[in-house]
C-alpha cells in the first residue's frame, strides 16, 4: 500500500514539473508574438576586435528580451521556441532591419566604419527569400553591403538543398558571410570548398580552455592554420582572459570577440566607447 502511495506521489510530482515546463514554453511562445507588436525586443552589440591593431572591425547583433511578467529571458531559451513556432521569421526581420539602420546611424555619427554581423536562423535561411530581405534592409537603411555580415551555422547550410545558390546570391550582393560555431557540428569539411565563405568563427567551447588544455590548443591552432590555408579569415569567440588572447595572437588568429574586450552592449554604449571624444 505504501509503495503504491509513493508511486502515486512521484507520478504527481513528475507531471507537475512537466506542466510547469510546458506552460513556461507556451507562455514564451505567446509572449513572442505579443512582444514583437509591443516593442519588447532590443538589440545589443558585441565588438569584434582585430588582434594585431586592437581596432574594432565589427559588432555582432544579439537580440534581447524582457518579458513584462517573466523578466529577462535569454535568447538561448526563446530563439529555439521562436524557431519552432515560426515567430523567428518576424523576429529575424526585426533584427536585420534594425541592425542595418543602427550601423548606418553609427557611421553617420562619425564612428569608424565596421560591419554588423547578424545571426541567421535555420527557418530564415530555408523558408524565406533571404536575399530579398537583405536587399530591402540595405536599401531602406542606406548601409553599404560590405558593412553587413551574416552568421550561418554548419547545420543551417547542410540542412538546405539550395544553400549554395542562396549563399552565391548573397555573396554577389557584396555581403560578408561567416560560419558560426565552427567545429561544433558533425558536418564534413567538404562544404568549405563549395560555399563562398569569408570567415570561420571558432566556438567558445574551444576557446575556453586553450591556455590549459593541450587538445583544445591543438584544435584551435589547426583551425587557424586551415582557415588561412583556405584564405579564410578567422575569429575566436568567447575570449575572456589575457592568456587566451596571447595564445591567439601567437597563432596569428585574425580577430577576437568576448568579455575580455566587451560584453554585448546597447547601441548608445558603442557610440560612447568608439565615437570621437568630445573636444575639451
Ligand atoms: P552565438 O551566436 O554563438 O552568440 C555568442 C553568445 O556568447 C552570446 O550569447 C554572447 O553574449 C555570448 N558571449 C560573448 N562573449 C562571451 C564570453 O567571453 N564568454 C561567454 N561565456 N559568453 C560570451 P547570447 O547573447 O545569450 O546568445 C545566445 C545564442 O542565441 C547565440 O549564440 C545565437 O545562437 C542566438 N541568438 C542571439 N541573438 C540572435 C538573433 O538575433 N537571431 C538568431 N537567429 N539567433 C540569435
Ligand atoms: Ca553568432
Ligand atoms: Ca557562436
Ligand atoms: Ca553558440
Amino acid at each position: 500500500y505504501r509503495v503504491k502511495e509513493e508511486g502515486k506521489n512521484n507520478y504527481q510530482f513528475f507531471t507537475k514539473d512537466m506542466n510547469e515546463e510546458v506552460s513556461r514554453r507556451s507562455k514564451i511562445a505567446i509572449g513572442l508574438r505579443k512582444g514583437l507588436d509591443r516593442g519588447e525586443f532590443t538589440i545589443h552589440y558585441q565588438p569584434q576586435i582585430d588582434i594585431k591593431s586592437g581596432e574594432i572591425i565589427g559588432v555582432e547583433a544579439l537580440v534581447r528580451w524582457v518579458h513584462p511578467h517573466m523578466g529577462p529571458i535569454s535568447p538561448g531559451e526563446f530563439i529555439p521556441i521562436a524557431e519552432e513556432t515560426g515567430t523567428i521569421i518576424q523576429l529575424g526581420e526585426f533584427v536585420m532591419r534594425n541592425a542595418c539602420l543602427q550601423n548606418k546611424a553609427w557611421q553617420d555619427a562619425g564612428l569608424p566604419k565596421f560591419r554588423v554581423a547578424i545571426n541567421i536562423s535555420s527557418r530564415q535561411f530555408s523558408q524565406t527569400n533571404l536575399s530579398d530581405l537583405v536587399h530591402s534592409a540595405l536599401t531602406d537603411s542606406g548601409l553599404e553591403p560590405k558593412y553587413l555580415e551574416l552568421e550561418l551555422t554548419e547545420s543551417i547550410i547542410q540542412g538546405s538543398t539550395s544553400a549554395v545558390a542562396t549563399m552565391m546570391e548573397l555573396k554577389a550582393m557584396g555581403i560578408h558571410l561567416s560560419i558560426d560555431d565552427f567545429g561544433t557540428g558533425y558536418s564534413s569539411l567538404s562544404y568549405l570548398k563549395l560555399f563562398p565563405i569569408n570567415t570561420l568563427k571558432i566556438d567558445q567551447y574551444f576557446t575556453r580552455n586553450i591556455h590549459v588544455d593541450v587538445k583544445d590548443a591543438a584544435l584551435v591552432d589547426t583551425i587557424i592554420r586551415m582557415a588561412h590555408n583556405l584564405e579564410l579569415n578567422v575569429i575566436a569567440e568567447g575570449v575572456e582572459t589575457n592568456e587566451q588572447l596571447d595564445f591567439l595572437k601567437e597563432r596569428q588568429c585574425d580577430q577576437a570577440q568576448g568579455y575580455y574586450f566587451n560584453r554585448p552592449l546597447p547601441a548608445e554604449d558603442i557610440l560612447r566607447l568608439y565615437g570621437d571624444p568630445a573636444p575639451a
